[in-house]
């Protein structure tokens, strides 16, 4: 079996491999470790192993792993769907939130963010592939968006983040990715200054940096196939 630290070199390797094809600085491209659903142990052998920043989709699973292993100064990102009773908690440890897609949840962010701390990083979900079944503002709807979250006091809006429907073939795969980016561009254009793509996943990384992601969020491929998503 192969160990944690040996898969997530092999990760390491994945990212860097991808940049280098595709003319990037493999350090522009930030592993973010998906330890959703995982023990706090886990999560530490990933630390001890050298990585830093860890993503979460559920919200008290997620609090229990922070007050775990506060004294390793982890960075903690919060990737899952937002519910509006749950923004406290998020604004009060996290440094990034990836899946803000409506402007409530994101002013509850802001207000909440305690002022001891610097803005709360955020990036919108959007919905490339129109799958009703995934959260994410639309593609039509994400320009307005951002620019109402981009004025928000406590928060900084960062950049885009989506979750394309599953595809084999490479071609398929890139398509949503392009997509995100042509919107990410668009809103630069519009005098935006975002940094961020956060896009690509074990699956599907290396088109996703192809496209230009500067942040992939990598479970399985580091931790194993989970038992419930
Ligand atoms: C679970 C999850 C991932 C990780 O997916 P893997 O296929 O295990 O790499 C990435 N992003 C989001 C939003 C997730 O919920």
């Amino acid at each position: 079996m192969t160990t944690l630290p040996a898969k997530l070199q092999a990760v390491l390797v994945r990212i860097a491999r991808a940049a280098r094809l595709y003319g990037r600085d493999p350090a522009d491209v930030l592993l973010l470790a998906v330890s959703k659903t995982w023990p706090a142990a886990r999560v530490r052998d990933a630390a001890t192993a050298g990585q830093r920043a860890f993503g979460e989709s559920f919200v008290q699973e997620a609090l229990e792993k922070v007050v775990e292993l506060r004294t390793l100064g982890l960075d903690w990102h919060f990737i899952g769907s937002l519910q509006s009773n749950k923004t406290r908690v998020l604004a009060e440890t996290f440094s990034w939130v990836h899946s803000v897609d409506r402007l409530r949840v994101a002013e509850r962010l802001s207000e909440q963010r305690p002022a001891s701390l610097p803005p709360l990083s955020v990036c919108l979900q959007v919905n490339v592939s129109c799958e009703a079944s995934k959260g994410g503002v639309s593609l039509a709807e994400a320009p307005a968006l951002a620019q109402a979250v981009a004025v928000l006091p406590k928060l900084r809006l960062r950049g885009l983040m989506t979750i394309p429907a599953p595809a084999d073939d490479f071609r398929e795969q890139r398509r949503p990715f392009r997509r995100l980016r042509e919107l990410s561009e668009q809103l630069q254009a519009d005098g935006l200054l975002l940094d961020t793509l956060s896009m690509g996943m074990s699956h599907d990384l290396e088109a996703a940096i192809a496209e230009g992601s500067t942040v992939v969020r990598v479970g399985t491929a580091i931790f194993g196939e989970r038992n419930r998503a």
